[in-house]
């Protein structure tokens, strides 16, 4: 089956990842990228502990939903339970970016849901990004079905004293996502210091939500 194998989507990996370090979105080796060729159902997925600037085309891993390795010279992700978890309970997923980004982490370490105080999170996110209810070790499974109850149909979801997982139907998306996740997060925590957060009511935050729809169409958007 190598003949299925598409060295642009490796490099489309690859070039993810460089961006996601010169964004500060993740530091060295940490976080993992993974994105779904609709056609072959095939995920590609960012090695095991290589920093970004050293990953190559080739270290990218080809795998199935079920973790049968297809191709590429690396070892996948460790976190490619969680990643497959996501593929597998939705079908619209076209991309996953998982990050330990300072700001969605302190949420992270009080467990805490992350509600919209930005425009553009409320347009692509929604209302918030819940926090799991519960613990889960990294690189288990476990850890990847406690994210997927927690995102539901939502496209951003916090980890328990770990981190986040933003995902969209392409990888333009889930990062976009996964840098106003990021960015409200920080609005968030400063505006706490200033005073108390005000929250969008609903039917602004679906009427941001049915703009963005018809701005920027309807796969470049949240479900909620
Ligand atoms: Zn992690």
């Amino acid at each position: 089956m190598e003949h299925a194998v598409r060295d642009e989507l490796k490099q489309t990996i690859q070039q993810t990842g460089l961006q996601m370090v010169h964004d500060g979105m993740t530091v060295g080796t940490w976080g993992n990228i993974s994105l779904r060729d609709f056609e072959t159902g095939y995920i590609y997925i960012s090695p095991s502990g290589m920093d970004y600037t050293s990953i190559q085309p080739q270290h990218v891993v080809v795998m199935t939903t079920d973790i049968e390795i297809i191709d590429g010279e690396a070892e996948p992700s460790v976190e490619r339970h969680m990643h497959a978890e996501v593929y597998k309970a939705r079908t619209d997923v076209g991309a996953v970016i998982h990050t330990h980004p300072i700001y969605s982490s302190v949420f992270g370490a009080v467990w805490m849901d992350l509600p919209a105080v930005s425009e553009d999170f409320a347009q692509i996110v929604g209302s918030q990004a819940r926090c799991c209810p519960n613990y889960q070790l990294p690189g288990t499974a476990e850890l990847g079905r406690e994210a997927v109850a927690t995102l539901g149909a939502y496209n951003a979801v916090i980890l328990p004293n770990h981190g986040a997982l933003a995902v969209g139907p392409d990888i333009r998306t889930a990062l976009k996502v996964s840098q106003v996740l990021e960015k409200n997060a920080q609005i968030y925590l400063l505006a706490k210091l200033l005073g108390t957060p005000r929250l969008f009511e609903q039917k602004d935050i679906d009427t941001m939500q049915q703009f963005a729809r018809q701005h920027y169409g309807k796969k470049n958007v949240g479900l909620i």
